[in-house]
């Protein structure tokens, strides 16, 4: 196949469905089907760097996932000269960001016992990603959408640009992350594990729940600090309704010892999780067999599509890109980067990876923070819109940068 996108997709016209970094999601409508999609487009050159593997990577992860419904489904993907396009599932709800951000007691605000069923299917999809030995390192309100929003649908967990696998036996310590929802180990350069994620659904329970963000402080480095110290408050006005357990759910994740925290499946089987009606007599995601990778991997040759052309949504973005793009064509097989990206980490050159002196900067940040006062709690813990934690740390460390 060597088709262009555009031949087969038609994109809605100012319909974004969301925006990142080096993404633009756009709402699309398959031709033959009719069928509605979301497609991610992705740069290949960020910062002048190729990024390519990096994306095959993302593709490679979400291949391994399809046997989880609770992961959004890739359909296919474009390669074109300068960009990517991922077809994915459309996930017509949109972010739960948006429900947690409500203030509680307004109609838009998650209900506990929705909070629960949706907490529920969040782990299925944890529990199935950490199976198969795979972290996403950027669990948060914005990577969790809805299938639809009224009555509120089915989870899923989108954005593997930051995952790992952690099977090699290589330890895996990498600065990333969104601010408010990075684990401690992460602020110590201590060794990522599955744990890392399990904090991060604490801090998502603890937002979904209350519309507060437990270590959200004025600035990053007071943030870094509230976490570092376990600055959370269980004694909210937004807690005192809440069931006990659902306090002792959030305690038993946000612990500073990653090894100390619950797991997916133990989540799982919480109490607090025990009384759902909802899903009684169907098969839980996290039950579909889960296959091995190479397998995964080999199976996503079929989705790809080489193209040498560029979308418009390509060209609009890339416009104030610095693209010294080759007209370079395109066909590798996926198998093949599929292996070779979830064999290895992905992200190994030296710019990604943080030493041991940016993390005595990234302490010094914290100790200095603590030695002007700022280790109370922070004034405003109302949500906002985060960038992962890679372009917080371009701001502590200007010379440093991590992610191309
Ligand atoms: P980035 O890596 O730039 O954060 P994401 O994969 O998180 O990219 O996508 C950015 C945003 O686009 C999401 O936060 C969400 O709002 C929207 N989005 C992504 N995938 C879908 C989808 N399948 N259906 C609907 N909206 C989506
Ligand atoms: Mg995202």
């Amino acid at each position: 196949m060597n088709e262009p996108f555009t031949d087969h997709y038609s994109i809605l016209p100012g319909r974004e469905l969301g925006r990142g970094k080096f993404a633009v999601v756009r709402k699309c409508v398959e031709k033959r089907t009719g069928r509605e999609y979301a497609a991610k487009f992705m740069r290949k050159r960020r910062k002048g760097q190729d990024c390519r593997s990096e994306i095959v990577h993302e593709v490679a992860v979400l291949e391994l996932a399809r046997a989880s419904e609770r992961v959004v489904n890739l359909h296919q993907v474009y390669e074109m000269a300068s960009e990517m396009v991922l077809v994915l599932e459309f996930a017509a709800g949109g972010e739960i960001y948006f429900q947690c951000v409500a203030e509680r007691g307004e109609e838009e605000a998650f209900s506990e016992t929705e909070v629960k069923r949706l907490m529920r299917q969040i782990l299925e999809g944890v529990e199935f990603l950490h199976r198969n030995n795979v972290v996403h390192l950027d669990l948060k309100p914005q990577n969790i959408l809805l299938t639809r929003d009224a009555p509120v649908g089915d989870i899923k967990i989108v954005d593997f640009g930051l995952s790992r696998m952690v099977n090699s036996h290589k330890e895996l310590r990498e600065i990333m992350g969104t601010p408010e929802y990075v684990a401690p180990e992460i602020l110590n350069y201590e060794p990522i594990s599955t744990a890392t994620d399990m904090w991060s659904i604490g801090v998502l329970a603890y937002v979904m729940l209350t519309g507060v963000s437990p270590f959200l402080g004025d600035n990053k480095q007071e943030t870094f600090l509230n976490i570092s110290q376990l600055n959370v408050s269980y004694t909210e006005d937004e807690l005192l309704h809440l069931d006990r357990a659902a306090l002792a759910f959030m305690q038993a994740l946000l612990r500073k010892k990653p090894q100390e925290r619950a797991t997916a499946e133990q989540c799982l089987r919480h109490p607090w999780l025990q009384q759902i009606q909802e899903e009684a007599g169907q098969p839980s995601a996290s039950a579909a067999a889960a296959p091995e990778l190479q397998e995964a991997a080999s199976a996503s040759s079929a989705l790809l599509h080489s193209s040498p052309e560029e979308s418009p949504a390509a060209r609009e973005e890339n416009e104030d890109v610095e693209d010294e793009e080759e007209e370079e064509e395109v066909h590798e097989e996926l198998m093949v980067m599929a292996a070779y990206t979830l064999h290895g980490q992905c992200r190994h050159t030296t710019t990604t990876t943080t030493s041991s002196s940016e993390k005595e900067v990234l302490a010094a940040a914290v100790a200095a923070a603590a030695a002007t006062g700022q280790q109370q709690k922070a004034v405003s813990k109302r949500f906002k819109f985060e960038e992962p934690f890679i372009g917080g740390l371009q701001e502590i460390l200007p010379t440093g940068e991590f992610i191309c």
